[in-house]
C-alpha cells in the first residue's frame, strides 16, 4: 500500500505518496498516541466531512494532544487530497500522531502530525451481496470501562482490541466480531455499531463505553424519519434469541445485515431493508439532504 502513484498531504504539503513517512522512533509507533478518523467520498464529495474531522480534533483532546489545523483546514486539506488524486468514489483517512522528538512515556512536547490520505474504494458490496447478510462470532476480548480507557476516541490504541477480535473470528471462519463490553452487555461490531429489530422496534446499546458512529446516528435520523421507533438501552447477548433482524452501521460497511450470530440465524428483513436504501439514497444525494439534517433527525 505504500508503494504506489499518487498525493498525500503530510502536516501541511501534498507530497508523492512514497515520500509520506514518519519516522521509526515515532511517539504515536511506541505508546499509542495516534488518532484516526475512516470518511468516505460518494461522487467526489465526502458524506459528513466536518463531522468526521470536529471528531478527529475530539479524539486528539481526548489523548491529550491538539492537531494544530482547524477543522476547517483540514476539510479543506480533504478536498484538496481528493482532487488531486482524482477520486469519485474513495475512502480517506486521516491519521494524527505525536512525533519522535522525545523517546519515554511523557512526550508532551514531541510535534503532532497530520497525515490525509485518500484512495478510489467502489461499493465494497454490490446491493445483492449486501443483502445476503454477513456471518458473526462473539469477540475474544471485551470493551474497557470509561474508567480504564478514552473510549469515545477513535485511537489507534483501542483498535488493538478489534484487530484481535477480528482475526479471531476471521480464522474461525466468520466475517466480523460482535463485541461485549466490560459488563458483558452488547457493544459493537470491530469497526461498526450495531442495531437489533424487535418486535418492529429498533434497539440499539447506548454508546457510553464506545464510538457513537456518525453513521449510527445517522441511520437514527432515517429510522424516525421512517416511523420506525428507535430505543438505546444497554442490551444482553440473551436477547439475541428474540431478535428478528440485526445489523451494522459504519462509514465503511454502510447499513450492512447480520444474518448469523455462531449458531443463530436472522432474516434481512422489511426494516433493514428499508434503511439499507434510505442510507444509500442519502450518501449518494438522491434525496436532498444532508447529513447533518439526518444526525438533527436523530436527536
Ligand atoms: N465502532 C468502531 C470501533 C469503528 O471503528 C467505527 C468506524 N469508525 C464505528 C463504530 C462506526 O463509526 P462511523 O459510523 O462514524 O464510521
Amino acid at each position: 500500500f505504500d508503494d504506489r502513484d499518487g498525493f498525500i498531504w503530510m502536516d501541511g504539503d501534498l507530497i508523492p505518496w512514497r515520500d509520506a513517512t514518519l519516522h521509526s522512533l515515532s511517539h504515536g509507533l511506541h505508546y499509542g498516541s495516534c488518532v484516526f478518523e475512516g470518511e468516505r467520498a460518494y461522487g467526489g464529495e465526502v458524506f459528513a466531512m466536518t463531522e468526521h474531522h470536529e471528531r478527529l480534533k475530539a479524539s486528539a483532546e481526548l489523548m491529550d494532544f491538539e492537531i494544530p489545523y482547524s477543522v476547517e483546514e483540514i476539510d479543506a486539506a480533504t478536498r484538496k487530497v481528493l482532487e488531486v488524486n482524482d477520486i469519485g468514489d474513495g475512502y480517506v483517512r486521516p491519521v494524527a500522531w505525536r512525533g519522535s522528538e522525545m523517546m519515554g512515556v511523557s512526550a508532551q512536547k514531541n510535534r503532532i502530525h497530520l497525515v490525509i490520505a485518500a484512495w478510489d474504494w467502489p461499493a465494497y458490496f454490490s446491493p445483492d451481496a449486501r443483502l445476503q447478510g454477513i456471518r458473526m462470532t462473539f469477540g475474544k476480548y471485551r470493551r474497557p470501562d470509561p474508567a480504564t480507557a478514552p473510549v469515545h476516541a477513535k485511537a489507534a490504541g483501542l483498535y488493538m482490541i478489534c484487530t484481535l477480535c477480528k482475526h479471531d473470528a476471521e480464522k474461525r471462519g466468520y466475517n466480523d466480531a460482535l463485541m461485549l463490553d466490560w459488563r458483558g452487555q452488547i457493544a459493537e461490531a470491530t469497526g461498526a455499531n450495531v442495531f437489533l429489530v424487535q418486535e418492529g422496534r429498533l434497539h440499539t446499546p447506548t454508546p457510553d463505553c464506545f464510538l457513537d458512529g456518525i453513521t449510527r446516528r445517522t441511520v437514527i435520523g432515517l429510522a424516525k424519519d421512517l416511523g420506525y421507533e428507535v430505543i438505546e438501552r444497554a442490551i444482553l447477548p440473551d436477547e439475541l434469541d428474540k431478535t428478528d433482524e440485526i445489523f451494522i452501521t459504519g462509514t465503511a460497511v454502510e447499513v450492512t445485515p447480520v444474518a448469523e450470530i455462531d449458531d443463530r440465524k436472522f432474516k434481512v428483513g422489511e426494516i433493514t431493508r428499508s434503511l439499507v436504501t434510505a442510507y444509500d439514497n442519502l450518501v449518494n444525494r438522491r434525496d436532498g439532504r444532508t447529513a447533518h439534517a439526518s444526525i438533527a433527525a436523530a436527536e
